[in-house]
């Protein structure tokens, strides 16, 4: 580079910390973050997890509730019981599959009673509701119920909802939204879901 780019460049690259430090001492507020992780790309729970294992890191508490048991054994699962993380997984298997509504009804709502506990347990840094938003859509649980024990939670308590078509009632009180876009997904060029990277 020669002189003139090299100044130029640092006046910008200046000019930008400046914005962001300014940014960054406006943000004053201590409270705990409500995070929605939807839309119809790959990254989705594997964000929810990274974030669980950021704050178990930290010394923190996590806590995991699964709405839906998959065909496959969760990977992070494995690592992050034994970790001392709770962990709880809906005990039915996709929806699609079992067709028996009054059943995973059921097995919602006992996964609800997990997830209120841990909404009212301020001892818990992070809880992670892990594919509930299909729980709305089904109505299996009342959007409006998860909504207000959500916003009642501990003030200092991180929440994170991942699943794609978000309910309007979570996405109102949610504090970030993060929407994953798929411009490509390899499933749709034949290739099959991969332990260790898909699940
Ligand atoms: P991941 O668990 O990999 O972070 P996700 O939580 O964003 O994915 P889900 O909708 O929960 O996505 O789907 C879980 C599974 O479906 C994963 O195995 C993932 O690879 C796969 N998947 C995600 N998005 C797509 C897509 N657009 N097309 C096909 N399969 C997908
Ligand atoms: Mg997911």
């Amino acid at each position: 580079m020669d002189q003139n780019k090299q100044e130029k460049h640092q006046a910008r690259q200046q000019k930008l910390k400046e914005t962001v430090d300014a940014k960054v001492a406006s943000a004053t507020t201590e409270q705990g973050i409500f995070l929605v992780l939807t839309g119809n790309g790959k990254g989705k729970t594997t964000a929810g997890f990274g974030t669980a294992l950021r704050c178990v890191g930290h010394g923190q508490k996590a806590a995991v509730v699964q709405y839906i048991k998959g065909q496959w054994p969760c990977g992070e699962r494995n690592v992050l019981e034994k970790l001392g993380v709770e962990f709880h997984v809906m005990a039915t298997g996709f929806t699609w599959n079992t067709q028996d509504k009054e059943g995973d009804t059921q097995a919602a709502q006992l996964a609800w009673q997990h997830s209120k506990r841990m909404l009212q347990d301020p001892s818990i840094d992070l809880v992670l509701l892990d594919e509930i938003t299909y729980m709305l859509s089904y109505h299996y649980l009342d959007a409006q119920e998860v909504a207000n024990a959500i916003a009642n939670r501990p003030p200092m308590q991180n929440v994170i909802v991942t699943g794609r078509a978000c309910h309007r009632a979570l996405l109102d009180i949610a504090d970030t939204i993060s929407e994953v876009k798929p411009l490509k997904h390899a499933f749709d060029n034949g290739i099959v879901a991969r332990i260790g990277f898909d699940y």
